[in-house]
């Protein structure tokens, strides 16, 4: 099959773009090196839908920041996204920070955001009583969110595939060549032809281009880590609490998570591409950063669930590069090849405006001019089939959906009240889960206080009945490397 649009990488930028070309009728194919969708960048950031004051209003991200943050209710309610506008603070300790909230203020209005206040002492307090006493004053945006990440790209892939996207995992680009108007993709998995490639691949846009284009950006690894805590100090805050911004970034942040947990975290460290290990120094730095401004969480760290670290793809400046730091969102030197690049922090929140853009200001132009017809999808429907959580319905509704399917009144995941129904649902959806990271990514099985201690047996029995294999064939994560089971012990 020849396609009219390849798309590397199935991030939430991949596949975002992915669920963008299903409204049209087009022979569309989204293609990840991983096992599942969502699995590098996307998987471990910070969650927040920043409002958009920081960007400078004549970047990209300053462009899109703010419109993809006001976009989030739409799409989270057609996916069945969980999302919620808790609002975020970024906090001053003296008058030289107040100054800097100004600024943000300021620069704010320039990109469109709205409802921002200047709040002082007592109205910070009284919105947040747990932040540190000498905060005298916090940059208010009502509009900041929170987001489930894992869920948001797992619907989306989802999406696009019931929209006729083809998905390909496991599918790692190799080479690219270009011959007659076509690109061929050399792949782990065979060749694919497709006359306009989106290179959306995270970490490794930069390798990717330079498979077929002369090196113009180069992106450095940056890693970030994180603790998570249990839900029992999940109200520790309401709102995203900032430090003021430094050159290195937003700084350290403690936020409620969408589904009720609470974060802390994440430094800025350079480091090899494909790194996410967690170390104790910069744990320690982490957790010291947070004090500062919500000292009520040095009385918590016997509450943590788990630590995480992602990785940023910061485009920085070499001899040959001409980025500045910015998003790369264009068609490059490779005629029919789009960047979409350099897509750091906040790539999550843009994401949506980006996304259009892409659609109606890059591809659509492009097609036109190689003659590709484009006619709307008929057939397009931007509502994914809705997830029942079964925890959230009243008492007459879990009798309702349990006498429908019984599989509703087990419950496997004690920790996060997730029951069999919900794991198989998980399954058996387009661009499903098929490890029992997939599944814990999708319906927080195993996500809970014991993180899938007791779980996690129970998940690798459903996925082996569910997709038919041998409880030893199913894995944590599907890369190969992470095994649970090499047999039995006893017959
Ligand atoms: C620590 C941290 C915190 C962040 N916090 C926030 C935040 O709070 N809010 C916000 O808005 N943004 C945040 N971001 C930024 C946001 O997470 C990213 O902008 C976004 O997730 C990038 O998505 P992506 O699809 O471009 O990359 P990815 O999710 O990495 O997707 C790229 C995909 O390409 C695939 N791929 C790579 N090479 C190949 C190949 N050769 N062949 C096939 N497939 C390939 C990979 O497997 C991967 O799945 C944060 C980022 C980090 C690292």
């Amino acid at each position: 099959m020849t396609y009219d649009i390849a798309i590397i990488g199935a991030g939430v930028a991949g596949s975002y773009i992915a669920r963008e070309c299903s409204r049209y009728k087009l022979k569309t194919v989204l293609i990840d090196g991983e096992s599942d969708v969502g699995n590098q960048i996307s998987m471990a950031n910070s969650a927040i839908i920043h409002a958009g004051y920081d960007a400078p209003s004549d970047s990209l991200k300053g462009r899109f920041n703010a419109a993809g943050c006001l976009m989030y209710e739409k799409v989270c309610q057609d996916l069945d996204v969980p999302f919620k506008r808790c609002g975020s603070l970024v906090v001053a300790h003296d008058e030289f920070e107040m100054l800097t909230l100004h600024d943000l203020y300021q620069n704010g209005l320039r990109n469109g955001v709205p409802g921002m206040q200047i709040l002082f002492q007592e109205e910070v307090h009284k919105l947040e009583p747990n932040l540190a006493d000498d905060i005298c004053g916090a940059l208010y945006a009502p509009v900041a969110g929170v987001v489930s990440p894992f869920e948001m790209v797992a619907k989306l892939a989802e999406n696009a595939v019931d929209n006729g996207v083809e998905l390909k995992l496991d599918t790692i680009v190799e080479s690219i060549e270009s011959n007659d108007g076509y690109f061929t993709l050399g792949t782990n998995n065979g060749e694919i032809k497709s006359k306009i490639i989106v290179n959306a691949a995270g970490l490794y846009a930069d390798d990717v281009y330079e498979l077929i284009g002369e090196p113009y950006f180069e992106l450095l690894a940056r890693k970030g880590q994180y603790f998570i805590f249990d839900k029992e100090v999940g109200d520790t805050v309401e709102n995203v609490i900032f430090p003021c911004p430094s050159k290195k970034g937003k700084g350290i942040l403690v936020s409620p998570t969408v589904h009720g947990n609470l974060l802390i975290g994440p430094d800025a460290n350079p480091t090899e591409k494909g790194d996410i290990s967690t170390t104790q120094n910069e744990l320690n730095f982490i957790k010291e950063a947070a004090l500062k401004n919500v000292p009520k969480v040095g009385t918590m760290f016997g509450k943590i669930i788990r630590n995480y670290a992602g990785t940023r793809n910061t485009p920085i400046k070499t001899e040959f590069t001409t980025t500045d730091g910015d998003f790369i969102i264009e068609e490059s030197p490779v005629k029919n090849l789009i960047n979409v690049a350099g897509y750091e922090s906040p790539g999550l929140t843009s994401i949506p405006a980006v996304s259009y853009y892409v659609m109606n200001d890059i591809l659509l132009p492009i097609l036109e001019r190689e003659g590709i017809k484009v006619e709307e999808n008929p057939d397009f429907n931007p509502k994914n089939k809705k997830h029942i959580y079964f925890k959230d319905l009243s008492e007459e509704e879990k009798i309702e959906v349990i006498k429908e399917n019984p599989k509703y009144g087990k419950v496997i995941c004690r920790c996060e009240t997730i029951t069999e129904g919900e794991i198989v649902d998980t399954i058996h959806r387009s661009a499903g889960a098929k490890s029992v990271k997939g599944v814990k990514k999708r319906c927080r099985a195993g996500m809970g206080r014991c993180q899938g201690g007791f779980c996690s047996p129970r998940v690798v029995e459903i996925i082996a009945r569910e997709l038919n294999i041998p409880v030893e064939e199913v894995n944590y994560d599907l890369n190969g490397k992470s095994y649970i089971l090499t047999g039995e012990t006893k017959k």
